[in-house]
């Protein structure tokens, strides 16, 4: 095996996913899940060539379960490392780009952990676990929000107090960057043109969701904000409420601000419509045998999906493409299906034998006409993530970028 390879790593709360990717094919050489860490229940589970091992760290804190998984590494597969590429959930309004980690950097990333203090403590730890396990090689940022840095202020100001703005900075960043860069160039290349020339309305729809409006390959907008928060329902997200709504629940729960946003991100989305997951699978199969809850959580869903698709068109000027990805747009027909039942009025209509073949790792259209058209492009965050460190990874060393 050459010197070839990229140890992608994101690190979570409570999770931490390891890849051995080949920034040139894809190709996973290595795959890696830590499971329920910081728990007496934390469980690290391996796979190479197709064999899943699973084992229990010594020590189940995100940095003992990060060592494991990373000692699970033998030594070709070590040495053929060119560097370790690390998601970032925020990068503020620094970083508009994938950026090498040195000391500096590290303390610019310590600055802002106020921003997304759920995931920046762990996003760091792995940084840090991973350079004192493989000293010498380049560690590189790849930050969910740095896509969207090219909103304009219309985009990503919001109307609220000056100060807040200028010295807590408050203002909208986005997030699954990442994804939605990588799905806008797949969509490009699907459809034959060149990037520059597109108006995309990319729909991320996984556990978590958000939509961009892409032009030119540059985001101009996106729905979600300050905060994973904002925008499409998801799993266990509201998306959008009113603001008020925060007073009137606490008052009338004697919650916290904090207890009532917890419970937004939490216990909210389809979770909360549905009353039975946050699963779309499991809530698609339960609409189909009768839950009337259900059938609403699948409703609210597409058609909030829907108006986005919407308001992101009019902020493109016009619309060439709606690209859907993420485990829920990728693989849920009837999702897709519910969503562009909506959007006639933008020119889209189901294909629904295109629709019913695309999707499960197939890119391809799912809408009838030619223009605007509706497509499902696979997202890869992991391999855009590989392909950004081995390139800075060359940089750092001097040599050509491939
Ligand atoms: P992700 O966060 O991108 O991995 O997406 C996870 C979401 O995709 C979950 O809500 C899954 O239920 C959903 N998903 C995966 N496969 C399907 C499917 N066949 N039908 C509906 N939803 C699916």
């Amino acid at each position: 095996m050459g010197a070839e390879w990229v140890l992608v790593l994101n690190c979570g709360s409570s999770s931490v996913k390891l890849a051995l990717v080949d920034p040139a094919s894809g190709e996973r050489r290595v795959t890696g899940l830590a499971e329920r860490v910081g728990t007496s229940g934390a469980t690290v589970h391996l796979c190479r060539d197709g064999v899943e091992d699973t084992s229990v760290p010594e020590d189940p804190s995100s940095r003992g379960a990060l060592t494991h998984l990373m000692a699970s590494l033998d030594d070709g597969e070590r040495d053929s490392l060119v560097g370790v590429g690390h998601r970032v959930v925020h990068g503020g309004s620094r970083f508009s780009a994938s950026v090498a980690v040195d000391d500096a950097i590290l303390a610019d990333l310590h600055s802002l952990v106020d921003l997304a203090p759920l995931h920046m403590p762990a996003n760091l730890l792995g940084i840090e676990t991973a350079r004192d396990a493989l000293p010498g090689l380049a560690q590189v940022a790849v930050f969910d929000t740095a896509f969207h840095q090219t909103m304009p202020p219309v985009a990503y100001r919001y109307a609220v107090p000056r100060d807040w703005y200028d010295e807590h900075h408050v203002r909208r960043y986005g997030f699954h960057g990442t994804s939605h860069r990588f799905v806008s160039a797949r969509a490009a290349e699907v459809l034959g043109r060149d990037v520059e020339d597109l108006r995309l309305v990319v729909l991320h729809l996984g556990n978590g969701c958000s939509a961009a409006a892409v032009r030119g390959g540059e985001s101009i907008d996106t729905t979600m904000g300050l905060t994973p928060l904002e925008g499409l329902v998801m799993g266990t997200r509201s998306g959008d409420v009113d603001p008020g709504l925060l007073g009137y629940v606490a008052r009338r729960l004697d919650l916290d601000v904090e207890g009532v946003v917890d419970a937004l991100n939490t216990r909210s989305g389809l979770l909360a419509l549905s009353g039975i997951s946050n699963d779309m699978r499991t809530v698609c199969e339960a609409a189909e045998q009768g839950s009337p809850d259900a059938r609403l959580a699948v409703d609210v869903f597409c058609y909030r999906a829907a108006k986005a698709v919407g308001a992101l068109a009019v902020a493109l000027g016009g619309l060439d493409a709606v690209v859907l990805t993420g485990g829920i747009g990728e693989h849920s027909a009837e999702v897709r299906r519910g969503i562009l039942s909506h959007l006639g009025v933008l020119g889209l209509h189901e294909d629904p034998s295109a629709n019913a073949e695309h999707g499960r790792g197939t890119s391809g259209r799912v809408s009838r006409e030619d223009h605007p058209v509706a497509l499902v492009v696979p997202t890869d965050e992991e391999l855009l993530i590989a392909r950004d460190t081995a390139h800075l990874a060359a940089q750092a060393v001097g040599e050509p970028v491939r």
